[in-house]
């Protein structure tokens, strides 16, 4: 297992600083280092799986436990209203660097449409 696989497991255990937005039994959520718009959070499930697609097979529940914390992001950072992203990139097209899966809560600002 490289050190990117085991990133977020060290952060949601406090071995790797974070800036924590929400926590609960089952889910972590934390400010992005490197922002991509004014609101960038992303919630990783506590229970590693490599990708959203594994996530959804193995754990339903905590695939949906996964974005309740996404949309409780979204109030919490006052973008409910005025609405934004919820992104799973997956694998190496998509530019997946983590392999944990995590959720990007993108908002507070326009967005940009996004593809290629
Ligand atoms: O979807 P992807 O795997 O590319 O997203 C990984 C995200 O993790 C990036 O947006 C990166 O900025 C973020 N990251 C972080 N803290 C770290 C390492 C990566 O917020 N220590």
């Amino acid at each position: 297992m490289s050190d990117a696989e085991t990133l977020f497991e060290k952060i949601i255990a406090g071995e790797i600083p974070s800036e924590k937005v929400y926590e609960d039994d089952t889910t972590y959520a934390f400010r992005d280092i490197r922002p991509q718009s004014k609101v960038h959070v992303l919630v990783v499930p506590k229970t590693r799986y490599r990708n959203v697609a594994e996530l959804a097979a193995a754990d339903p529940q905590l695939l949906s436990d996964v974005i309740t914390t996404a949309h409780k992001v979204a109030d919490l950072e006052g973008i409910r209203e005025s609405g934004y992203r919820v992104v799973f990139n997956t694998d190496s097209d998509a530019g997946q660097t983590v392999f944990h899966v995590h959720a990007h809560v993108l908002g507070g600002e326009q967005l940009g449409l996004f593809g290629r």
